[in-house]
């Protein structure tokens, strides 16, 4: 069935959006983008995915073309046009189509910025056998650019870690920086060791994370202790428990570092309690 998809005032069949060939989202990667989960039919933490889509945007001085209730707006309706139980909408806002290719930007009077939303489907997606079982993650280099914490869509060197990680017959890699743990290549990344959860600080060296910040919360309010710090990939391989956390993800164990098990191999108690905690809230939460 084809999707109804939203692009600049528009909903239109997914085969009939078309964005131009000097859009700087394509020819520079100049775009910011936001995936914000649906549960049953509902938007997960739609402001916090708001805010941070905001700050990306003041972050490269693009100015945000529509407001937050537009947004929530065009959500909820494409959520709606597509009968969307579970999934995500996916949103991507760039600096528009210039009339030529030029590294200056452009006047944003002339050029409007190009704004895309689309919905993904994923039926049963709070059932994953990902959650279950938990995945394996191999360690690589960080060889992203300085401003991680700015949502752009510079998309490739993730998305290479993501094909190393499967060559080696994983499911996701863990990005070191000066021997440090910096994040998954499209999530947070944790460990546990005896009851304390520890987490590498926010800084622009990581995407705040959305989930994150509802994880940590949760887990303090449930008096779970909580460390933000720097840690190791042989730190981690000797952990408790490790895991990661994502919009998409939710919250997900991590059983395998390099070929090393942690846990025995199999998930441990906190990181499937603090999924179930993160589900039961942000179903009651959403909107
Ligand atoms: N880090 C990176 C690099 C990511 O791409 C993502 C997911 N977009 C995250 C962390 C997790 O962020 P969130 O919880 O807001 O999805």
């Amino acid at each position: 069935m084809s999707r109804t998809v939203y692009v600049n005032g528009e909903y239109l069949p997914e085969g009939e959006a078309k964005v131009s060939i000097f859009d700087r989202g394509f020819l520079m990667a100049d775009g910011v983008y936001e995936v914000t989960s649906v549960l049953d039919g509902k938007l997960v933490d739609f402001d916090g995915h708001a805010i941070r889509l905001e700050r990306s945007l003041n972050e490269l001085d693009m100015r945000a073309p529509v407001t937050k209730d537009e947004l929530l707006n065009i959500h909820r309706e494409l959520v709606a046009k597509n009968d969307v139980v579970d999934g995500g909408v996916y949103l991507q806002i760039t600096r528009g189509a210039p009339a030529d290719r030029d590294f200056v930007y452009p006047d944003p009077d002339e050029t409007p910025c190009t704004v895309v939303l689309f919905t993904q489907s994923k039926p049963g997606i709070t059932e994953s056998p990902a959650a279950k079982n938990g995945i394996k993650v191999i360690s690589i280099e960080d060889q992203r650019w300085g401003r991680r914490d700015i949502k752009t869509v510079q998309l490739l060197y993730p998305s290479m870690g993501k094909m190393m990680a499967k060559a080696a017959g994983c499911d996701d890699a863990w990005l070191v920086e000066d021997g440090y743990v910096t994040e998954g290549t499209s999530n947070n990344a944790y460990i546990v060791k005896d009851g304390k959860i520890i987490t590498r600080q926010l800084s622009k060296d990581i995407l705040h994370g959305i989930t994150r910040a509802a994880v940590l919360r949760f887990a303090a309010e449930a008096q779970m202790e909580v460390e933000e710090r720097l840690f190791t990939i042989e730190e981690a391989q000797q952990a408790d428990e490790a895991f990661i956390t994502s919009a998409t993800m939710f919250v997900c164990p991590v059983v395998e570092i390099d070929g090393a098990q942690i846990g025995g191999g199999a998930p441990g108690s906190i990181a499937p309690r603090l999924r179930e905690i993160y589900l039961d809230e942000a179903r009651k939460a959403a909107i």
